[in-house]
């Protein structure tokens, strides 16, 4: 066994690997950039090797700083994590040149399965269904239509040299098709310098549900079952699941089947993903082979107890695998929720900054259920503009799949973030969702049940109603301290009020206390708007984390201090509760409501990032939908466009310039 191993990357993953090599006993060396001098990952290595600027292009993804890095350490093996350089052949060729082990599969594996067009006739050779289409590449939009016609509408367009998402269009007439050409090849040119675009059916409510495979340097290959990952934004991935609620035993038979045949017919060696689109009538096709560690492995791990990594390690050792098929076991479900740091407010933009609070959920086990949180930052760390905007992967494992759901929705309610724009709101509301409890997923089901963005959502009465009780019993708490701080714990009730309103949004809940005393911890009868309900919960003033029982179902929720009130977020809902006197509250009701300012003639910076581009001029007239600006952060481009037709009258950023949030870039007439 090795060693000394060197991680080629950064954040959760680079985190991740750290921690199996150390149970192994194995050493380890970080590399990092200027923009991570202070990373998670450089303090939980052993050691680590500073390897340039802050860009990746001059940092990770530079081969030659990664191997001079490993002859400075005597690190005998590379592992890659994935993105970076996990997929470079020419990378792993080169190590291997030099002596180096590269956890991961061969050169020429790697080659075979990085370009669609080329896995796809491998993977046709080997018996493995693929989506119908034309397995070469199209020469023009003239072509395009030609052989769209001939598959049949819908079709995708894809970039063979396509990855994360990037140069893919789906067209439903000629019209689409020609556009689509001509947008694939242009997007596939500029992200993979490669404009090769071929054309596939476009399967319709299609679901991702892809193989986990893991194969040694001796010919043994396993299938480690599935995962489904249909909830995608922009062909992204959100939140994944282990097993899929799609498959019945012959469905995932035949899956691992096909995976491993292509595995063995690419001679595979180290862990790698087969993908595969499933349709309705669970038909399922092949769309690429991962080969590296995948970001949701970890729900693989929590339902079949096997360490990827560990496995990983050992194959590159050239240990023969321990496993056979037979002895592989899918046990429960699990989930992985991808917190980002980004507004799903604002159309999921990226937000960057200092984390100036960080308290993930306790992980472990607690009776049937478990928590896990892959991550690479903490309290004070900071989310920079040059890396993947992901913050954490928050996994959950029960034995069934909903009691799973149930778990990733209160370990969501815990997870405190403050500082930046996070998209817990949204995974909470989610996990709330009918239509993804009841699992009648498709990869469209984010488009379909959020088309015009994710809106903060309303609380229901009941809702409302606890809500009520988490205000009032925090409002009643801090009080009680107040006045009693230099006491002990029990405070006398003889002057508690009787009657309460509570204000949550534009509601208001009348609430009765019946036994009117208030005791730490909190355990009190209150009638909120006429029901009897008691309100228990060890809440401390300070803590950002409410958790406790309202008319006895278990809550957790944050609270945070606001102007005259408290921010409660839970379960997706955001709400500023008020804790008001009967009087205070019919006063409340004539207050004259303020409305926010007018912002409609500016254009405002929508996250800290660099200008690129300004595209008009002023006194320019803009139609609806015409670009005014490009800004840059988190190494994406986020075009701003004109959301009516405008005149530009001011302009007030140029190309090159760092703006912050909400930063005035132009007005209109
Ligand atoms: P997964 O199925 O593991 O989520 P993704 O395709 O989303 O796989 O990619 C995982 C990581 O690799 C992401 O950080 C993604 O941005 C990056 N990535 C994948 N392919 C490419 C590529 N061709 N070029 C640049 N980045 C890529
Ligand atoms: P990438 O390398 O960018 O991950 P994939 O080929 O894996 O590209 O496709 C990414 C996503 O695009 C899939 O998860 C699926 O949601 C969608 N997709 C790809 N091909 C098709 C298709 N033929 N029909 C329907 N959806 C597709
Ligand atoms: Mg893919």
């Amino acid at each position: 066994m090795f060693k000394k191993i060197l991680i080629a990357n950064r954040g959760e993953i680079a985190c991740r690997v750290i921690k199996t090599a150390r149970r192994m006993g194995i050493l380890t060396v970080a590399v990092y950039s200027d923009a991570d001098r202070d990373a998670l990952h450089v303090e939980m290595a052993d050691e680590a090797v500073h390897i340039g600027p802050a860009a990746a292009s001059e940092s990770y993804l530079v081969a030659e700083k990664i191997i001079a890095a490993c002859k400075a350490t005597g690190a005998e093996a590379v592992h890659p994590g994935y993105g970076f350089l996990s997929e470079r052949a020419s990378f792993c060729a080169e190590l291997e040149k030099q002596g180096i082990v590269f956890i991961g599969p061969k050169p020429k594996a790697i080659m075979a399965m990085g370009d669609k067009i080329e896995s796809k006739k491998f993977a046709n050779a080997a018996g493995v269904s693929t989506v119908p289409g034309h397995l070469g590449v199209i020469e023009d939009a003239a072509h395009a239509e030609v052989i769209a016609g001939g598959i049949g509408y819908p079709v995708m367009i894809k970039a063979s040299a396509g990855g994360g998402g990037k140069g893919m269009r789906i067209a439903w007439n000629e019209a689409e098709v020609r556009d689509g050409f001509e947008r694939a090849s242009s997007e596939a040119k500029s992200s993979f310098g490669d404009d090769r675009v071929f054309i596939e059916k476009f399967i319709v409510e299609p679901r991702h549900i892809e193989i986990q495979v893991l194969a040694d340097a001796h010919g043994n290959v396993v299938y480690l079952g599935e995962r489904e990952c249909s909830i995608q934004r922009r062909n992204q991935k959100v939140a994944e699941e282990a097993p899929s609620p799609f498959l019945d035993e012959k469905t995932r038979k035949a899956m691992g089947d096909q995976s491993v045949a292509l595995a063995k017919a690419v001679d595979y060696q180290s862990a790698g993903t087969v993908e595969f689109i499933v349709d309705r009538d669970r038909n399922f096709y092949f769309l690429e082979m991962n080969t590296r560690l995948q970001v949701e492995h970890p729900v693989t791990e929590l339902v079949t107890g096997i360490d990827l990594v560990e496995q990983m390690i050992r194959v590159a050792a050239g240990e023969p695998l321990a496993l056979a098929q037979e002895e592989i076991r899918l046990d429960g479900w699990a989930i992985e929720s991808r917190l980002y740091a980004e507004d799903p407010y604002r159309n999921f933009l990226p937000s960057i900054g200092r984390l100036t609070r960080y308290r993930p959920p306790a992980e472990g086990r607690t009776g049937n259920l478990v928590v896990r949180n892959d991550t690479g930052v903490f309290e004070g760390a900071e989310i920079s503009m040059y890396y993947d905007p992901m913050i954490a992967k928050l996994c959950t494992w029960a034995p069934t799949r909903l009691e799973a759901i149930e778990a990733m929705g209160r370990a969501l309610d815990g997870f405190v973030v403050d500082g930046i724009e996070h998209n817990v709101p949204f995974l909470s509301a989610l996990m709330k969702h009918p239509r993804w409890r009841e699992g009648r997923l498709s990869t469209g089901f984010i488009a379909e049940e959020y088309p015009d963005g994710f809106a903060p959502m309303k609380p229901d009465r009941t809702e409302e109603a606890t809500l009520a009780a988490i205000a009032l019993s925090a409002s009643l708490i801090e009080t009680n301290r107040r006045e009693r701080f230099a006491d002990r714990l029990r405070a006398a009730s003889g002057t508690l009020r009787e009657h309460w309103v509570v204000k949550t949004g534009d509601s208001h809940v009348a609430v009765r206390l019946i036994d009117g005393l208030v005791t730490i911890p909190f355990d009190m009868e209150m009638a909120i708007e006429g029901e009897n309900s008691s309100v228990v919960t060890d809440w401390r003033p300070g803590d950002p984390v409410w958790s406790g029982t309202v008319g006895g179902r278990n809550i957790t929720a944050q609270i945070r201090p606001v102007l005259n009130g408290l921010r409660i977020d839970w379960q997706g809902l955001s709400v500023t509760a008020k804790v008001l006197s009967p009087r205070h509250a019919e006063l409340d009701r004539l207050m004259p409501v303020k409305l926010p300012p007018d912002t409609s003639k500016l254009l405002l910076c929508p996250m800290p990032g660099l200008v690129v581009s300004i595209a008009v001029a002023e006194g320019q007239e803009v139609k609806a939908g015409e670009t005014l600006a490009i800004v840059e952060a988190m190494k994406m481009e986020n075009v701003l466009r004109a959301d009516r037709d405008l005149v530009v009258s001011k302009i007030n950023a140029a190309a090159g310039e760092s703006l912050a949030v909400d930063a005035v870039i132009m007005e209109f007439a």
